[in-house]
């Protein structure tokens, strides 16, 4: 019987270089993946977004719209054969590896240029990002020079985070990788032999769980694979580098381990609690923090949005634009609540900014959760808005941050080593804080729906559906931390 040769896709090779327990469970119990979420959503559409954008770069291109393998790499052919010399997507297959380059170029002398388009500003790249980048290169670049394609130069185009919108700087940026590539290419013939034979057995091979788990990206086979870690183990010691060590020697239950190792109190403290199931509350120190905090207390909690491809005239590649605004004001005696939501296309600072300076009391302590975030949003808005920038950062100087608080002084075995509100809040107020019950249930959910709540699609039953799901999930932020906050104030009364 004839053997069916296997055809892989750049991005199967790619995961399989990675994993190869991945690639096989991919191909044979692709079930077994877990949905992609909405936050790996929104990357794919940032990709998609940013590849149509470099395309405009060159009006003479030609796209290879067939999706079927055969039809593509026809199409391919025969634009060759006619001499066009800017190609989209076209599709190439040598031995059992097919690939689409973003962009083929001809250059003068009758070379190629390849591009490989990424929706990353390349900014302070991570060295697994870097490595991810030259296997993609390299795999196209290898397809092609082994079909007897001329390559020039091997490229990758980025987005220019110092691009403003509309025209001040280009929006992408070239890098090139000819060099970097050549040893991962000349690896590939063997690496891709060993790969389709762990693809004939009848079994996944047995790969032990690694950081290759979660870089470049989080695998979706997680659920299998991890299934023997515990809910509460090393992995959840945070900011630990020291993690996949550990699990290397043989530890896994966090009762195992040694606080002394660990050099941060945060960490120490984790697994202390973790080990005795006591929980651990510094009242002195959380008085001693909140003492500071002055009345009326303001909690605020911003929402925003950004995309790969600025929209608004004045911002950047991926630039956050605040959309909403929740704020509790409490002045000890009476609690009040005010809200801002942009609810059409338009550019939402202006009047962002102007709901926030009309709800902010003159005086008083701003509370945030995870200070950075708002903080640097109130930063930008200064900068964009020099007319506001006197009062956005007069509010910006009065933040403090209620995360810091908690970090410093309580520890419940339920964070789980997390310190979002979405662990601290139902740990320590009970299941009633949590956010289970919402509709939208962290940021990426509140961007998408802002991208549903703006679009002229969406039909208005739908629209006010969202914004009554939008306005409930902001404010059970700021709600959740008046709720700390008093419970912060009750352990040392
Ligand atoms: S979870 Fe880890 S070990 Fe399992 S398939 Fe994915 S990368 Fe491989």
């Amino acid at each position: 019987m004839k053997e069916i040769k296997t055809i892989l896709s750049k991005s199967k090779v790619k995961s399989g270089f990675n994993c190869s327990k991945a690639l096989y469970l991919k191909i044979f119990n692709p079930h077994i993946a877990f949905v992609p979420s909405q936050f790996d959503q929104r990357l794919l559409q940032h990709g998609k977004t940013v590849g149509e954008a470099a395309r405009k770069l060159f009006p003479d291109g030609i796209l290879v719209e067939e999706l079927s393998r055969t039809e593509a790499i026809a199409k391919t052919k025969a634009l060759l054969q006619k001499g066009t010399k800017i190609l989209f997507e076209p599709a190439f297959e040598f031995e059992n590896l097919l690939c689409r380059v973003d962009i083929l170029k001809m250059t003068d002398d009758q070379k190629w240029d390849l591009i490989e388009v990424k929706a990353t500003t390349y900014n302070k790249p991570e060295k697994h990002d870097v490595e991810d980048y030259i296997l993609d290169i390299s795999i196209q670049t290898w397809i092609l020079k082994n079909l007897g394609i001329p390559i020039n130069k091997s490229y990758l185009m980025h987005l220019n985070s110092d691009h403003i919108h509309p025209d001040h700087g280009d929006l992408f940026k070239l890098e090139d990788f000819t060099d970097q590539i050549s040893d991962s290419m000349s690896s590939i013939p063997e690496r891709l032999e060993q790969l389709l034979k762990s693809l004939k057995n009848t079994a996944p091979p047995e790969v032990p769980i690694s950081r290759k788990c979660d870089k470049p990206h989080e695998c979706p086979f997680k659920g299998l694979c991890w299934e023997h870690v515990p809910e509460i183990s090393i992995f959840n010691i945070p900011n630990s580098r020291k993690k996949w060590d550990l699990y290397e020697n043989g530890y896994l239950d966090i009762s195992s381990v040694d606080k002394d190792d660990f050099k941060a109190i945060t960490q120490k403290r984790m697994i202390e609690v973790s080990q005795s199931g006591q929980r651990f509350v510094d009242a002195t120190r959380i008085a001693g923090l909140l003492q500071k905090w002055e009345y009326p207390l303001a909690f605020l909690d911003f929402e925003s949005i950004d995309s790969a491809i600025p929209k608004y005239n004045n911002t950047r590649p991926y630039q956050h634009i605040p959309f909403q605004f929740s704020c509790h004001i409490s002045n000890q005696k009476k609690l009040s609540h005010h809200e801002y939501l942009h609810d059409n296309s338009s550019d939402p600072r202006e009047k962002f900014i102007s709901a926030l300076l009309a709800c902010i009391p003159k005086q008083g302590t701003i509370v945030v959760y995870f200070k950075t975030y708002e903080a640097t949003r109130l930063k930008e808005l200064a900068r964009d808005f020099p007319q506001h920038a006197a009062a956005l950062l007069q509010i910006e100087n009065r933040l403090e941050d209620l995360l810091e608080v908690v970090k410093e002084t309580v520890y419940d075995i339920n964070f789980k080593g997390s310190f979002s509100i979405k662990s601290v809040a139902p740990a320590l107020l009970g299941q009633e804080a949590s956010y289970e019950n919402l509709d939208i249930q962290d940021g990426t959910e509140a961007m998408v729906a802002f991208e549903r709540l703006t679009d002229e699609k969406t039909a208005q039953e739908d629209k006010l559906s969202l914004k009554q799901q939008m306005l409930e999930y902001c404010c059970q932020d700021t709600l959740l931390m008046v709720k700390l906050y008093e419970w912060l104030r009750n352990q040392c009364s």
